[in-house]
């Protein structure tokens, strides 16, 4: 990769990766590990932000086990169900049963987002051309003759552009990238929003489950070390409705679905401390255009029923980088990986192969 100084900064990579969640960390170091060059842009400084989902399916844990990390990535703080049920009409129904999968790992992980962006970032930046830039936000793509060549981002240093053989929009549910590039957004629609908060355990709290259905009211509640992360389902664009009914009006419903949080409700005091999850479930009609590629929910928001979003993104990663156009596009790549191998490894030596040639 290389910089050049000019009113605006200039960088080239092999892979420009727009977008620092599941989708887009997970593709930046299995490429990087492949020996691809990658430069991946983040608008936040870092991975702590509101909840956004915990859940790491066993199909995670497979990969994190092909990819001999998943002993390492057990040792992160996480709970782990093998079932899961949840309370319907008071009773407890289990309607996930993990057991019987021949995986490495069958169980569902629960483990706060950042700390696996975290893992795989550490893994990432075990190798030298993978690069990553926080509070870089991609404003628009580049395209000349036909194909996608780069991008322009705003970052603290002022404005950069990345030229790149190949984009990949990984920017999540409201991508830049797939608008700038036009890509047609297929909406399925969802009838539901999520309202989510979060309240402290206590001693003597019910167990772990799913979460809650009753009384016609469902409400998820995702055990977090001291707190439970709680997502209220209410009908879809019901939040003004809710609103104007007034905070107590809520909270008195929250308590008809889970009773045993009477005690902490106060520790709700505005809608402040209430986050609206507008659910969205889409995908684009194509993916892919020259230069370009968006996957995870810059290619498919998903249904939050069953926390299937980071997982698919994490599964799409993978398949991505496996796909036959992307290693035709980073074939001088692979073929300096495969003469790094050759070589033992020695990426200085590589290099003076490829200039000699
Ligand atoms: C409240 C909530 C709860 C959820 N719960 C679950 C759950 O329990 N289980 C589950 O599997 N899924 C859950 N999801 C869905 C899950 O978060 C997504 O499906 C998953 O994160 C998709 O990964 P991704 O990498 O494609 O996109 P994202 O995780 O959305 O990552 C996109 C990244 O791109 C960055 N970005 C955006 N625009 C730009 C730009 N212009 N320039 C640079 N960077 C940019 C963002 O900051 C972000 O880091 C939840 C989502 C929400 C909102």
């Amino acid at each position: 990769m290389s910089a050049e100084s000019s009113n605006s900064q200039s960088l080239h990579t092999t892979c420009c990766i727009v977008g620092g969640g599941p989708a887009g960390m997970v593709l930046g170091f299995l490429l990087a590990r492949a020996g691809v060059d990658v430069q991946v842009l983040e608008k936040h400084a870092d991975f702590f932000r509101d909840f956004r989902g915990d859940t790491i399916h066993p199909s995670t844990m497979q990969i994190m086990h092909e990819l001999g990390l998943l002993e390492e990535f057990l040792k992160l703080p996480h709970n782990e169900f093998q079932h899961l049920s949840i309370i319907y009409n008071g009773v407890e129904v289990t309607i996930v049963d993990f057991t019987h999968l021949k995986t490495a790992r069958a169980a569902l992980g629960i483990m706060p987002q950042w700390d696996f962006l975290n893992f795989i970032l550490k893994q990432a930046e075990k190798y030298k051309n993978f690069q990553i830039l926080l509070q870089t936000e991609v404003k628009d793509i580049i395209k000349e003759n036909g194909k996608i060549t780069g991008v322009i981002a705003e970052s603290p240093a002022g404005q950069i552009e990345i030229r790149a053989a190949l984009v990949i929009g990984t920017d999540g549910r409201h991508s830049i990238v797939r608008e700038k590039a036009g890509f047609r957004v297929l909406s399925t629609g969802a009838p539901i929003d999520v309202l989510w908060f979060r309240l402290p355990k206590e001693p003597g709290d019910p167990e772990q489950t799913l979460g809650r259905f009753d009384y016609g009211r469902i409400m998820i509640m995702v055990g977090r070390g001291d707190y439970w992360q709680c997502g209220y389902i209410i009908e879809k664009n019901g939040y003004e409705k809710l609103k104007s009914a007034g905070l107590q009006q809520l909270k008195k419903e929250l308590l008809i679905v889970s009773p045993f949080l009477s005690n902490r409700m106060d520790l709700i005091k505005d809608w402040e401390d209430i986050k609206l999850l507008s659910v969205v479930i889409d995908h684009l009609e194509k993916w892919y255009c020259d230069g370009l590629l968006c996957i995870g929910d810059a290619a498919h928001a998903m249904s939050p029923v069953g926390g299937v979003g980071i997982n698919l993104a994490i599964q799409d990663a993978v398949a991505a980088a496996e796909l036959d156009y992307i290693s035709s596009v980073f074939a001088h790549n692979v073929a300096k990986l495969s003469l790094a191998r050759a070589l033992g490894g020695a990426a200085d030596k590589v290099e003076l192969f490829l200039k000699l040639k």
